[in-house]
C-alpha cells in the first residue's frame, strides 16, 4: 500500500501549528496605542499618522513618506505624481494583483504589459525595453511574491528614456536588492500595509521618496487638508510649491485617501519590531527551502546568498514546480496530494491582467469603446499567447506555508510532506 496520506498512509502533519503562521504578531503595545486613538477620540486626525510617517521614512532613509488609506490610493498616487496622464503609457507586469496598475485608466493613461523573468516572476528588462515607445512614462516594478525586481537594467533604461520608475512594494517591504532598500532605488515606492501583507498594520498604504516634488503632488492629489489653509500642520510642513498651494483645501484627484490613525498607530508599533521579526521569517523560510534543495518537482523562489538581495518579509511565498523531474503529475494534482498530507498549498499565481475583460473589453467611462483602447488612441490589447513566459509560469508556481517563527522542528515536518511526495510521485494516480 502507498505510503501517501492521500491513499491512506499516515499524514505528515500530526499537530496544529497554527501560531507559527500567526500574523501580524499583536502584543499588548499594539492594544493600547490604538485604545489611546480611541479613547483621543483621535481616528481622524493626522498628528500620529506623520510620527508614523517620519519613522517609515527614516527606516528606508528617504526624505518622505505620506500615508495613504490603502495600497491602491499609494498606488495611484505615485502614478499622478510622477506625472501620468492623458495618452500616458506605463508598462507593468501582467501576473500581479490589479492595483499595481489598474488606477492609471482613472488618470487618463493606458498600459502596456511585459513579460517575466522565469526564475524571479519579476519584469524581464529585455522585454520591458521592447515594449518602450514614445507614450511610454514609466515602468511599475512589482517585487513580485517578495522577489526583488532586477532594477540596474530597468533604472538604465528608464534613464536612458527618460521616464520614471515606480516600485509596489507591497509584496517585499524591507526586502535588499543588491544591499539597497527596496522602494527607494526607483523615483517613488509605492506599498500596501494592509493586514495579510509583511509589513501588516490595518488596511493603509505608504509611499516613499527622496523627490520633494513627487512628494508634494501625491499629497495635492488626495490629503486636502495637508496643501494648506487648514491649521494642521506647522507651515514649515505644508508642501511648498505655489503652483500646488493654489489647490490648498481641494484635492486635485478628487479623492480623499487620509490614513485612518489607528493603522498608524499599528505601524508606529509594528515598525519597531519589524526589522527583527522579518530577520526571523527569513531564517525560516530559507531553511525550508534548503531542506528542499536536493528534492525533485520543486524549485525554490528566493535571492541567492550574498547577494545583497533579500525577500523582506516574504509575502505570500511560492515555489516553482518542475513537473518533468517526477514524471509530469499536473501541479493540480501534486497540491492536492500534499494537501492531503496535511500542508496547505495550492498551484497558481494572480490572474493574468492582460486576459481580463476590465482591460480588453470594458468602457469604464463611456468613451463608446473600450478605455484601454481610448486611452491610447490605439489598440493595444494583448491577447492570449503574447506575453509566453508569464502564461507559462501560471501553471508552474504554487504555494508554500509561511513561517514566521523559526522552529526547525516544526518547519521540518513541512518540508518533509513535500519530499515525501516528490519522492512517492510515481505512486500517483493521475
Ligand atoms: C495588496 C496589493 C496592492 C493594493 O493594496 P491595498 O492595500 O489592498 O489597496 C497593490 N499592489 C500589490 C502588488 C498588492 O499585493
Amino acid at each position: 500500500m502507498s505510503q501517501l496520506a492521500i491513499y491512506g498512509g499516515p499524514q505528515t502533519i500530526t499537530h496544529d501549528f497554527g501560531e507559527i503562521f500567526d500574523w501580524p504578531i499583536i502584543t499588548n503595545e499594539d492594544e493600547s496605542a490604538v485604545l489611546d486613538i480611541l479613547r483621543t477620540r483621535n481616528m481622524s486626525g493626522i498628528d500620529v499618522t506623520i510620527k508614523f510617517e517620519r519613522e517609515f521614512a527614516r527606516y528606508h532613509g528617504v526624505e518622505y513618506a505620506l500615508a495613504t488609506n490603502n495600497g491602491t490610493a499609494a498606488v495611484h498616487s505615485a502614478m499622478f505624481a510622477c506625472g501620468i496622464g492623458i495618452g500616458d503609457e506605463v508598462i507593468c507586469q501582467s501576473s500581479t494583483f490589479w492595483a499595481s496598475v489598474l488606477p492609471v485608466l482613472n488618470l487618463g493613461g493606458t498600459v502596456v504589459f511585459a513579460d517575466i523573468d522565469k526564475n524571479t516572476l519579476t519584469l524581464d528588462p529585455i522585454d520591458v525595453e521592447s515594449k518602450i515607445t514614445r507614450n511610454t512614462k514609466a515602468i511599475i516594478v512589482v517585487h513580485y511574491f517578495g522577489h526583488p525586481t532586477d532594477m540596474d537594467p530597468i533604472m538604465d533604461i528608464a534613464k536612458k528614456n527618460g521616464i520614471k520608475v515606480i516600485e509596489d512594494v507591497s509584496h517585499a517591504h524591507g526586502g535588499f536588492y543588491k544591499g539597497r532598500l527596496l522602494g527607494t532605488i526607483g523615483d517613488v515606492g509605492a506599498m500596501s500595509v494592509m493586514s495579510e501583507k509583511g509589513f501588516a498594520i490595518g488596511e493603509g498604504g505608504v509611499l516613499i521618496t527622496r523627490d520633494q516634488k513627487i512628494y508634494e503632488r501625491a499629497i495635492a492629489f488626495g490629503h486636502y487638508e495637508r496643501t494648506g489653509g487648514f491649521g494642521t500642520r506647522s507651515t514649515s510642513d505644508l508642501i511648498q510649491d505655489k503652483e500646488l498651494q493654489r489647490f490648498s483645501g481641494t484635492p486635485l484627484g478628487g479623492f480623499k485617501y487620509r490614513m485612518h490613525q489607528m493603522s498608524s498607530a499599528i505601524g508606529r508599533v509594528q515598525l519597531k519590531y519589524y526589522k527583527q521579526r522579518m530577520l526571523e521569517i527569513q531564517k525560516a523560510m530559507n531553511y525550508f527551502w534548503d531542506l528542499l534543495e536536493d528534492v525533485p518537482g520543486v524549485k525554490s523562489h528566493r535571492t541567492s546568498i550574498n547577494s545583497g538581495s533579500t525577500m523582506g518579509g516574504w509575502y505570500m511565498p511560492h515555489g516553482i514546480y518542475c513537473p518533468e523531474e517526477i514524471g509530469d503529475i499536473s501541479l493540480e494534482k501534486y497540491c492536492e496530494v500534499v494537501r492531503a498530507e496535511g500542508v496547505y498549498t495550492k498551484p497558481g499565481m494572480n490572474e493574468l491582467l492582460h486576459l481580463k475583460p476590465i482591460f480588453n473589453d470594458a468602457d469604464i467611462y463611456g468613451h463608446g469603446i473600450p478605455t484601454r483602447i481610448a486611452n491610447s488612441n490605439n489598440d493595444i490589447r494583448q491577447m492570449k499567447g503574447s506575453l509566453p513566459i508569464c502564461e507559462f509560469m501560471s501553471d508552474r508556481v504554487f504555494s508554500i506555508p509561511w513561517f514566521k517563527h523559526y522552529r526547525p522542528d516544526v518547519i521540518e515536518q513541512y518540508a518533509s510532506a513535500f519530499a515525501k511526495v516528490s519522492n512517492l510521485a510515481a505512486e500517483i494516480e493521475q
